[in-house]
């Protein structure tokens, strides 16, 4: 795990133990508040072209900005409760897209 998620996975756990919210905090009410983070975070595109920032309304880009730190918190969350190594699940990804999507110039 790198230093920036091990430092996030500390902080939410604090957060979460100062509300005593450990409880709510299963797998599944975690797998479900982050695809609500994930809509929040597209809502923001829908109707639009394209989404590139010459299309959004001012402050639009801090509460996408908002929505992207909603959703890495409670991936790091829900990781958390999986015991899941983010960092080194996303390299294995990689690997296995590599093998499943050869480059096409080489
Ligand atoms: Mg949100």
């Amino acid at each position: 795990m790198t230093d920036a998620l091990h430092d996030l996975r500390q902080r939410t756990r604090a957060f979460a133990a100062a509300r005593d919210w450990a409880p709510y905090h299963t797998p599944k009410n975690l797998a479900m508040a982050l695809s609500v983070e994930v809509a929040e975070l597209a809502e923001h595109f829908q109707w639009l072209p394209s989404g590139r920032a010459a299309e959004l309304a001012p402050g639009q880009q801090a509460a996408i900005r908002h929505e992207l730190a909603d959703v890495l918190l409670y991936l790091v969350q829900l990781a958390d409760q999986l015991e899941v190594d983010l960092h080194a699940a996303a390299l294995e990804k990689i690997q296995l897209n590599a093998v499943k999507y050869p480059p096409s110039k080489g």
